[in-house]
């Protein structure tokens, strides 16, 4: 099984949905850049179009021409390990006792290979390695005694882990969130249609109105009877489990998401971490684009000047999926690239947002040593990360992971650094509102959702790595 993460869009009764969708997806491009793919409806007829790539390469004028229908779900895909194929792009659309049912999923399944044994056992067939077909195989056998909402509910029920599902079927679009929330799921409104997206900026695009998130453990039907939420479980885990990095990193700084508007919150991270530990420097330097929020709150509260001084190649893809190592270095120096003459002789304190295998921080400071830098200091806006997701978000395998392997001194000495600080978990939480409400597994090894497929609440594996 692989991870994903993924943008999602639907939108229900509007006469441009294949357009509409397209545009959802674009403004989230970020949440997936390998496949897109969007299903539309019309009576009893759906059309589909799906490929490899980003979303304006996916869709032509004459793609989109051809999805006819008021009602359209779509998804952005971005596999993280392994398989990348078509047949995996989203949404999954397949046809069950002459109606047909399409599903796009954003997160990952923690039981996926305990439901999709037992599927298998009972008959199923599966073409795809995901996620999201075990789900559709659960829906289908659900349907068999029950209408969609209760085959929905059925399935989230059985699923365990991160989702947030777009489901249609007859003329029925089905937006829920799984029980801890934790990825982002948005409900807005464009006129009187409703719309869904991951992240409030897909509504901004639009003019559509944000009008809430879907709460956790929420089933949201709309049909042409109208609207409705419903529960869909029993009861809820005490508190949510959010993803704490969709803050961090990975949503769009112009997004809502969480009840917190993400590009506030990373400013406030940075100004948290300046009050921790500000270096004395002539400049604050933050390395684009993910550490240019942070580094305006820090800069802001160090009182600091505030330099662009590492220049973004804007064209080029996100460069820790690079298979090797050589490769992933030099997908660093093609990304970002210091202004010479801004370096020599300067004491400089770089702000990111996080530090993943090292990869960036590494070849960027030995950069701007041999440029002449006098002094280099690296402040990181979150813990380190020393534990593996299961829940959707991709970190290298733990192995990989620098914090890890390394204590904090011997990190130091391996980036080649004069100081090293990250974010701790308190100043993490002081910079959200509800810090009871998050995931922190990555930064703490203590998962909310126990992954059943290795038994384990924690994550004790030996954490052997490559040789360095
Ligand atoms: P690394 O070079 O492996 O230390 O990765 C750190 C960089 O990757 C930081 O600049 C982050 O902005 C970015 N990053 C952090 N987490 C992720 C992720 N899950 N997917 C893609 N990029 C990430």
């Amino acid at each position: 099984m692989f991870r994903h993460e993924c943008g999602l869009f639907g939108i229900y009764d509007h006469e441009e949905a294949a357009r509409l969708a397209y545009f959802g997806l674009y403004a989230q491009q970020h949440r997936g850049q390998e496949s897109a793919g969007i299903v539309t409806a019309e009576g009893g007829a759906v059309f589909e179009h799906r490929g490899m790539g980003l979303v304006p390469e996916v869709f032509s004028e004459a793609d989109l021409l051809r999805l006819k229908g008021r009602v359209a779900v779509g998804q952005v895909r971005y596999s993280t390990t392994g398989v990348s194929a078509l047949r995996n792009a989203q949404p999954f659309l397949v046809r069950y006792q002459g109606r047909y049912i399409a599903v796009a999923h954003n997160g990952n399944l923690v039981n996926t290979q305990t439901l999709r044994e037992e599927l298998e056992r009972r008959g199923s067939i599966f073409s795809t390695s995901t996620d999201t077909e075990v789900l559709v195989h659960l829906l289908a056998r659900a349907l068999r005694d029950t209408d969609l909402p209760g085959a929905v509910r059925q399935v989230c029920r059985k699923a365990s882990g991160a989702y947030c599902l777009l489901v249609y079927s007859g003329d029925m679009l089905i937006a829920a969130r799984d029980p801890h929330g934790f990825h982002p799921l948005a409900l807005g409104r464009l006129g009187k249609s409703p719309v869904f997206a991951s992240e409030t900026c897909a509504f901004d695009l639009l003019e559509a109105e944000y009008e809430r998130p879907v709460a956790p453990g929420e089933m949201y039907v709309v049909d042409a009877s109208g609207e409705r939420s419903e529960p869909f479980c029993e009861s809820l885990p005490a508190r949510p489990s959010q993803c704490i990095f969709e803050l961090i990193y990975f949503a769009r700084p112009d997004s809502s998401i969480f009840d917190e508007q993400v590009y506030l919150c990373r400013k406030r991270m940075g100004g948290q971490l300046a009050f921790e530990s500000a270096p004395d420097v002539d400049f604050v330097l933050p390395f684009p684009d993910s550490g240019i929020y942070p580094a305006v709150g820090f800069a802001q509260s160090a009182g600091l000047p505030y330099e662009h001084a590492m220049i973004r190649n804007h064209y080029v893809g996100r460069t820790f999926i690079q298979p090797s190592q050589s490769m992933r270095n030099f997908g660093v120096r093609v990304k970002i690239n210091p202004v010479r003459p801004l370096i020599e002789g300067k004491r400089i304190c770089i702000v990111d947002d996080s530090i993943v295998r090292g990869t960036t921080v590494m070849t960027r400071v030995k950069k701007l040593r041999e440029l002449g830098a006098k002094e280099v200091h690296i402040r990181i806006s979150s813990p380190p990360v020393k534990f593996p997701c299961y829940y959707g978000i991709d970190f290298a395998s733990r192995g990989e992971l620098i914090a890890a392997r390394h204590s904090l001194p011997e990190i130091i000495r391996k980036l080649d650094v004069d100081s090293l600080h990250y974010l701790s978990i308190d100043g993490l939480l002081h910079s959200v509102m509800h810090s009871d409400c998050y995931c922190l597994a990555c930064f703490t090894g203590e998962y909310p959702l126990p992954c059943s497929e290795t038994g384990k609440y924690r994550f004790e594996e030996p954490c052997a790595g490559p040789p360095d």
